[in-house]
């Protein structure tokens, strides 16, 4: 028989089976659990008995951190979805925003050249050149863009959004005197004016080339455009 009596062991078994005894102990008791066969089924019945709990304890700490990994995913995507919620609001923004620019507010369309009339061409006192235009087709002008090409035409070139809108009440830009002064554009750009067109290089109206004889524009005219 052993040195120790089954009744100590037995009292120790359970700390035996969760590992916090001595080392001194547990020698003692796995000694004592070769020879007593007792002892071995107490150690069994214990096993058996903690089995299933120790295995729900695991279980629920998985599930713990299954429940942990849930939330921390949903936080992550929640924050991911946060920033990319606002980066596509961004971009869609700025989207509408260039998409409106572009389509109500940048002029870049010309205006086709068959609904232009010009008329009524004249020489002011102090060189500058007047001329009436009117857009027929009813839309509004945004912008009169000047440019000039190596040698030396002037285009004075219509321009609309793309989305055309319905001039309101027409204004100076689609019926009206406009003047062009050639010296100041000549110091402007360094180079002499040949001609002046109304228009493109691909569809323009001529207003006037060098040496054409203009005549001379009416009081009125010099009135609306005198500046100093
Ligand atoms: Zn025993």
């Amino acid at each position: 028989m052993s040195k120790v009596s089954c009744e100590i062991v037995k009292d120790m078994l359970p700390l035996y089976y969760d590992n916090v005894c001595s080392d001194d102990s547990k020698r003692m008791v796995e000694e004592h659990l070769v020879e007593c066969d007792s002892c071995k089924m107490e150690l069994d019945r214990i096993q058996a008995d903690f089995k299933l709990p120790k295995e729900e304890i695991e279980r629920n700490n998985n599930d713990g951190n299954v429940i942990k990994n849930i939330s921390s995913f949903w936080n992550r995507s929640r924050a991911k979805s946060f920033i990319k919620g606002g980066i596509i609001s961004a971009l869609l923004l700025s989207l509408i925003t260039l998409g409106y620019f572009g389509l109500f507010h940048w002029h870049i369309t010309n205006v086709p050249i068959d609904v232009v009339e010009i008329k009524d061409v004249s020489e002011m006192s102090d060189g500058k050149i007047v001329y009436y235009s009117e857009i027929n087709d009813g839309y509004s002008l945004n912008r009169l863009k000047y440019d000039m090409d190596k040698e030396g035409n002037f285009y004075i070139t219509p321009l609309r959004p793309m989305i055309k809108q319905k001039a309101q009440s027409l204004n100076v830009l689609e019926k009206g005197y406009e003047f062009i002064d050639i010296k100041e554009q000549e110091i402007f750009r360094g180079e002499e004016i040949k001609t002046i067109n109304y228009g493109t290089p691909k569809e323009k109206i001529l207003i006037w080339k060098k040496g054409m004889e203009l005549p001379k524009a009416s009081e009125e005219i010099e009135n609306m455009f005198d500046f100093n």
